[in-house]
């Protein structure tokens, strides 16, 4: 027997260990699903986080951000931290359009 026929024997006889150890053909598929589906819908909360400015103003312009935007409107469903991310700018955009009203009127 070569060295190399027992090396590949072994690797074999490790296998059903190994395997335990990973996913089952079944799991994998699911994970690969949701890796594509993931991929395909899904924004990153760095891409959610270049939207953000836009995506505020036009929810304070009472635009159907659900319709426009829809990735990033998914996105702050989902996402804790980008939805907070987002209530902390449209205060802050909300607070500044206060100012230019209140400018606008008494300037
Ligand atoms: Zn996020």
């Amino acid at each position: 027997m070569t060295f190399f026929n027992k090396f590949f024997k072994r690797k074999i006889k490790n296998n059903p260990e190994s395997m335990k150890m990973a996913f089952s053909p079944v799991q994998a598929e699911k994970m690969l699903h949701m890796i594509q589906l993931s991929q395909e819908v899904e924004l990153s909360c760095d891409e959610v986080h270049d939207l953000l400015d836009q995506y505020a103003e036009m929810v304070i312009r009472g635009e159907n951000v659900a319709n426009l935007l829809p990735l990033a409107h998914y996105h702050l469903e989902m996402c804790p931290d980008c939805r907070e991310e987002f209530e902390a700018l449209s205060l802050i955009l909300q607070a500044q359009q206060k100012i230019d009203f209140t400018a606008k009127m008494t300037g």
